[in-house]
């Protein structure tokens, strides 16, 4: 399979929140590590009957699998969105496998140009598929590029300038995106218009999780009881990439203590402590952000900007990272003059609610 790197640009985008700002070099950085990235390859799931839980989306793409298999046709073209970690790429890259078809992979921020994407198009065989990570980071051109190739699979190339302008027309083989972002709402109308099957993928049950974590267990060749497997999902944030971390660093601690150590309650304990993961599953850069929010702007309303310069952390990094899970918890709530810490968020960190906490937040 013709394979590119997936990796993440470190320049921030289109702020939902309003006008961008400038953030210092040392600020802008990518929340996926090389290590986490080398983990996601070792355990990602390389069949369908291999993706745990997601069970209605995994329904759907069967039939939709199914149905251009038997139809001998091309997949039309898919788009996924959901949190980071929750399984977008594993099902991106399960899908060519599926079908028995090349798969490339790029992403959405180092796609500067026209040009840059022209090697994918006409690289692209009969049937296969081109995954496009945080497709809502396309450039504009690029973007525009994009349109006739995916509708028409036709792309324009204007050659020479001026009066010797002229452009050609190239024909493409019939091939699908598969796009991942974890902000649909930043996709511009025509770029999800040219999606024909759009798939959520929401944060996982508990059972779901525990799952996967004992199924990675015996990927990466260690024991852990059933009780530990739930307590690591438990502390994951529904999210499988935070299990497999919490598991790797749980069974570093296993290890210290002997060599084949199995990964108990104990251990996963002591780990999830020293990680400062708390019971909830927030990490310290989540209690951070609640904090922050408390401290310097008592309690919001604030601005996701203004919260992303007081913590030195890009805006982007919030959104994508830290707010999903403080928000789906009820910790924090997005108003229209910005987020706020709610009641609970206020008990979660043990601190008296301030005079912004209104019934509303109760
Ligand atoms: P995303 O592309 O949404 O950021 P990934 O697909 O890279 O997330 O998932 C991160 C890791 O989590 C994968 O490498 C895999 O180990 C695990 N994972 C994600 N979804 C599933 C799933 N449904 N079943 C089993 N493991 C999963």
């Amino acid at each position: 399979m013709a394979r590119k790197r997936i990796f993440q640009n470190e320049e921030t985008s289109r702020d939902a929140d309003g006008p961008e700002q400038e953030l210092p070099e040392a600020l802008s950085f990518s929340p996926i590590h090389t290590e986490d990235r080398e983990l996601d390859e070792q355990l990602r799931p390389q069949q369908l009957e291999d993706v745990i839980g997601q069970r209605q989306v995994v329904d759907r793409l069967k039939v939709i699998l199914d149905a251009t298999r038997k139809r001998g046709d091309v997949l039309g073209h898919l788009l996924f969105d959901g949190p980071p970690g929750i399984g977008k790429t594993t099902l991106a890259t399960v899908i060519p496998r599926e079908l028995g078809v090349e798969c490339q992979i790029a992403a959405g921020p180092v796609l500067d140009a026209p040009k840059d994407l022209l090697p994918y198009l006409t690289n692209a065989g009969h049937g296969s598929v081109l995954f496009i990570d945080e497709i809502h980071r396309l450039r504009p051109a690029v973007e525009e590029f994009l349109y006739p190739a995916m509708e028409d699979f036709r792309i324009d190339i204007a050659l020479g300038e001026g009066l010797n302008a002229r452009t050609i027309n190239m024909q493409l083989k019939p091939f699908t995106v598969i796009g991942a972002t974890t902000r649909a709402g930043l996709l511009t109308a025509p770029m999800r218009d040219r999606f024909v099957y759009r798939e959520h993928l929401d944060f996982y049950e508990l059972n779901d999780l525990t799952e996967i974590v004992q199924r990675n267990a015996r990927k990466l060749k260690t024991t852990i009881t059933l009780e530990a497997a739930r307590a690591i999902a438990h502390r994951s944030q529904g999210t499988p990439r935070k299990a497999n971390n919490i598991l790797r660093r749980t069974r570093d601690f296993a290890t210290l203590r002997h060599p084949e150590g199995e990964i108990t309650t104990e251990i996963t304990d002591y780990a999830l402590n020293v990680l400062e993961i708390d019971p909830l599953g927030l990490e310290k850069q989540d209690r951070r952000y609640l904090q922050t929010v408390i401290d310097v702007f008592n309690g919001g309303p604030a601005g996701l900007t203004a919260i992303a310069h007081s913590m030195s952390i890009p805006p982007d990094t919030l959104e994508d990272d830290i707010e999903p899970f403080l928000l789906r918890s009820g910790l924090v709530q997005r108003t229209p003059r910005g987020r706020m810490i709610t009641q609970k968020g206020y008990d979660h960190l043990g601190i008296k609610a301030g005079p912004n906490i209104g019934p509303l937040f109760k």
